[in-house]
């Protein structure tokens, strides 16, 4: 008689809403991380087999298949273990950002892969000055350590840090290692990819939203396989399945688009961190102006800490002055001040090239009715609407309502009396087509440059000359290299100031740093007009200073003593529903049984700064905790008490950046 061939259980974690694994029955033995599709409910679907024990005891069902395709490595299943203990995200959730069926299929037969790997690690960088030297010697013998560490690369704008980092990623392709460097914006991966080619003769893989199903496809596969040596991604590439990864470089690590601001709420930076504890590479952290996070993370010794404090090859750091808009004052209805104008007209005369900065898209803020001020605004959000000048509508940046500019006020009646309020970039390059217009402008931001190939357009019209002046959203603050660029203008240094949270002061400095980097990184002196109302403000007096340290000690100084972080920890639980009363009911069901004692807080509840967003009203509670006390067991003991009505979401943020 036949014998039926032995079978074993094994648990399979499933890319979806679930924490815990499932058992199957397998044929024999299935190794952890083995890819394999499985029946759920009346679907079949891809998972991958998890380290734990099966359930003996329940009924199962087999294993459909087993994929031909590389096993997810132990360290990446160990990592999304970690993530979702710590975001409280279920795990399913946490291997959906890794594992995607459609990422799973095999490229046809006949299609060459468009040709990954073959950087040449061999090939001669430039000749680094003493000073990067000192720090590419230090960061080759940390990357030839093979082991986990944090490093902080902290030079100002133009001093070299990516030529110096390409030297680590460089020494670890030596040791056959694969590299990831995380870009906080994709349309910044143009340049650099062309640097890596420059470097090393071939190009790296990218990584981002941008890229067609196959290019994906064939990519993840790559990665797997080992194939890719170098990818260049957003922060979601922090969860593909390396075979073998010796590095990972988080470029503007300061960049608080490296937090993920829904479904699971990850920061990229804090967990590449994780990441590379548990593959046990080093961590490289670049910035001109490092979070206070990082910062405290160096003070302390837990990170270690290279400087370039000069720019290279003589490079001056731009001149940074404040323009009191109370002083000088834009004409009526207009927003450069004729300080601004006439630093623009001297500027161009050289034929060098100005750029202006405004962090706000579209072309007014906020359109309201000159008769009787009612506002138009998005019905679903708390927000005003934004005229753009492309279409004649007006939309929400929230949920993407637009409405056709209305003939009469639906309040007044009155006709032909909306105005715009305010100035986005588009109002902006209006004022300069007026002022200059024998100038070719060109304006980015991202409702105009959709992705990196319009940016790397645009790029190589300004590295080329054939525009004067760039105007710009947050999209031209970072990272980018523009040899003929000498002045920048802020156009409203104050804007970032008036959210208040807790980063505001942090974040504006950042920011506008980075933005005053863009100039002068050539030969020809960079000049920065900041235009404020407030020119006294400690933000505006460190960016005039320059001095970024003395401005991170004075915001240490502010929350060490409350323990805001990082001396302390945070989370914030965002409560929504359609119907307010339901979401307030939530959210004080919720603080009535809030986590207390000994260096435990609650704040809250509060509504949200956007009180509704597409249609839900929003409800915030913080808990704040010391230190040395975990949020995550606390959170766990809180939500467990509180069943929460269907309606109701509950959205769980640990370490929050936005607090909107
Ligand atoms: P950062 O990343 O600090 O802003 P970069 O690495 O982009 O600085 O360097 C600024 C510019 O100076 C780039 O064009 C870069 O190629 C050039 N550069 C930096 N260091 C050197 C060097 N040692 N030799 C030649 N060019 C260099
Ligand atoms: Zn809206």
């Amino acid at each position: 008689m036949e014998q039926p061939s032995p079978t074993s259980r094994v648990s399979v974690l499933l890319p979806y809403k679930f924490d815990m694994a499932f058992t199957y029955e397998a044929q024999g033995p299935l190794a952890p991380g083995t890819l394999v599709r499985v029946p759920l409910g009346r679907r079949m679907v891809v998972g991958a087999v998890w380290d734990e024990p099966p359930d003996e005891a329940v009924k199962t069902r087999p294993v459909a298949e087993v994929l031909d395709f590389p096993k997810l490595p132990e360290d990446l299943r160990t990592f999304i273990d970690w993530v979702g203990g710590y975001t409280l995200a279920p795990r399913g959730d946490v291997l959906a950002l890794t594992l995607k069926e459609k990422l799973l299929e095999a490229p046809p037969k006949r299609a060459k892969s468009f040709a990954f790997g073959g950087a040449d690690a061999a090939r001669p960088g430039p000749a680094l000055s003493v000073i990067q030297e000192a720090a590419a010697v230090a960061l080759r013998s940390t990357v030839a350590e093979a082991a986990f560490s944090v490093t902080l690369l902290d030079g100002v704008t133009g001093s070299g840090k990516t030529e110096v980092y390409l030297e680590a990623v460089a020494a670890a392709l030596r040791l056959g290692k694969q590299v990831l460097v995380l870009l906080p914006e994709i349309a910044l991966s143009v340049q650099m990819l062309a640097r890596f080619e420059a470097r090393f003769g071939a190009r790296p893989a990218v990584w981002h939203s941008e890229l067609t199903p196959a290019q994906r496809r064939e990519t993840y596969r790559a990665v797997a396989q080992g194939r890719a040596d170098v990818v260049v991604g957003a922060r979601s590439a922090l969860f593909l399945p390396f075979a073998d990864l010796g590095l990972i470089v988080v470029d503007e690590e300061h960049e608080t688009s490296f937090k993920q601001e829904d479904g699971v709420m990850y920061h990229a930076r804090d967990m590449a961190v994780v990441r590379g504890k548990f593959c046990a590479a080093p961590v490289l952290l670049v910035s001109a102006t490092p979070s206070l996070e990082t910062a405290e993370n160096a003070a302390q010794g837990r990170y270690r800490k290279l400087d370039l404090p000069a720019r290279h090859g003589g490079a001056t750091m731009p001149r940074m002055e404040a323009l009191d808009m109370r002083e000088a004052p834009p004409e009526r209805g207009k927003f450069l001040s004729p300080l601004l104008v006439a630093a623009m007209r001297e500027t161009l005369a050289r034929e060098e090239q100005a750029m202006l900065f405004l962090n706000r898209r579209g072309y007014a803020p906020l359109t309201l009715c000159r008769t009787c001020g009612h506002r138009l605004s998005c019905p679903h959000c708390s927000a005003w609407l934004v005229e753009h000048k492309a279409s004649p509508r007006l939309s929400c940046h929230h949920c993407g309502y637009s409405l056709q500019r209305p003939a009469k006020c639906p309040t007044c009646e009155a006709e032909h009396s909306f105005v715009p309020i305010g100035p986005g970039v588009e109002r902006i390059a209006e004022e300069v087509a007026e002022l200059f217009p024998d100038v070719a402008a060109l304006t980015m931001a991202s409702d105009v440059i959709a992705g990196p190939a319009q940016a790397a357009e645009a790029a190589e019209k300004i590295s080329k000359r054939e525009v004067g002046i760039i105007i710009g959203t947050q999209m031209v603050a970072k990272g980018w290299h523009f040899p003929h660029l000498t002045l920048v203008g802020v156009v409203d240094a104050d804007l970032g100031l008036a959210g208040g949270d807790l980063r505001a002061g942090e974040h504006t400095v950042q920011m506008l740093h980075q933005v005053a980097g863009r100039a002068g990184r050539a030969e020809a002196p960079g000049r920065v007009l900041l235009q404020s109302y407030d020119p006294s403000h400690p933000v505006i007096e460190a960016l005039l200073s320059g001095d970024l340290p003395a401005f991170l000690e004075q915001e240490a100084a502010l929350r060490r003593p409350g323990h805001w972080p990082p001396f302390g920890r945070l989370a914030a639980l965002i409560v929504s529903a359609e119907d307010e009363r339901i979401a307030d009911q939530a959210a004080r069901a919720l603080a009535r049984v809030a986590p207390q004692g000994e260096g435990v807080q609650m704040l809250g509840p509060a509504p949200a700064p956007i009180a509704l967003l597409r249609g839900r009203h929003r409800r915030r509670l913080l808990l704040r905790t010391r230190r040395d006390i975990a949020v995550q067991p606390l959170l766990r003991a809180w939500l467990a008490q509180v069943p929460l009505p269907r309606q109701v979401k509950l959205d769980v943020d640990v370490d929050p950046v936005s607090f909107m």
